[in-house]
């Protein structure tokens, strides 16, 4: 990417499917979410709207839900990280449960993917599982990013797999881990991420979703204050919030301008190894 032309706002967690599956995707996931997809969910009808949408650039994460579908989506993933180089960045995913995912993690790294994504809900485990933490080791040892959905998931609404107490073990447990908790350190547990998360080193927040579930910005703003202006991204979870209501909610919040540039776009540019 050429230096001088950095992209201005990075949204850190947005979702993209493949055209041949995009409308079907989009529909499953809208019927147990109830949430009107924002896109028609493929990399160039997002695309198309980064103007409108006042982004310049997005983080695209994949989950690899079967034990074997790593193979196909981590390929295509560096396909399209070459295709769409400056617009998209595509993360990686493997399920910790399946038999090569350490192999797989290192053929991730190897593809020059940029992270990785795990979903403990639809991967069937819960984060601080004992089972998982060769995984993390090899993530450690990998030195990639790997963003976790945090806190509550509508696809499983009464048995939450990613908890700010069990993430904050494994936090403390792997201190080489670059852990990104989506949803502001966990969706709609914001008072256990404030006491138990904030503040912890190897751990980075993305915005996804604040603005629908109404975090308020004091609480926000006690977090924030309280984690560090360094490991805070924009996110939406793009198509299920749209990029420009997550945009406004971050410029409403009372940050210096030099606190916007980092959550806007160089904290990501720096975890994403570009600056
Ligand atoms: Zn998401």
């Amino acid at each position: 990417m050429d230096q001088k032309n950095l992209p201005k706002i990075i949204d850190f967690h947005t979702h993209t499917f493949p055209e041949k599956i995009s409308a079907k995707a989009l529909a499953r996931l809208q019927g147990f979410s109830g949430i009107t997809p924002v896109t028609d969910g493929t990399i160039s009808g997002t695309i198309s709207r980064f103007e409108e949408f006042g982004i310049d650039m997005c983080v695209s994460l994949n989950i690899a839900t079967s034990l074997t579908a790593h193979t196909t989506i981590n390929n295509i993933c560096a396909e399209d990280n070459a295709m769409y180089d400056g617009k998209m960045v595509f993360f990686g995913s493997v399920n910790p449960l399946s038999p090569d995912a350490l192999d797989e993690l290192d053929r991730i790294k190897t593809l020059g993917i940029k992270g990785i994504k795990v979903h403990p809900d639809y991967q069937g485990f819960y984060t601080n599982e004992k089972r998982i933490y060769p995984f993390y080791e090899k993530v450690s040892e990998i030195g990639l990013p790997i963003v976790f959905h945090a806190g509550w998931d509508c696809y499983s609404p009464n048995d939450i797999h990613s908890t700010p107490l069990m993430n904050r073990q494994v936090a403390l447990d792997f201190p080489n881990m670059k852990m990104v908790l989506a949803h502001f350190g966990g969706l709609n547990m914001w008072e256990q991420v404030r006491d138990l998360l904030a503040g912890l080193p190897n751990v980075w927040f993305d915005t996804a979703m604040c603005k629908t579930m109404g975090l308020s910005k004091e609480l926000f703003m006690e977090i924030y204050n309280r984690h560090s202006e360094d490991r805070v991204m924009l996110g939406s979870d793009c198509p299920w919030e749209n990029p420009a209501e997550s945009v406004r909610y971050v410029k409403s919040l009372p940050l210096s301008d030099a606190q916007k540039e980092k959550l806007f776009n160089l904290n990501a540019l720096s975890l994403l190894d570009i600056i």
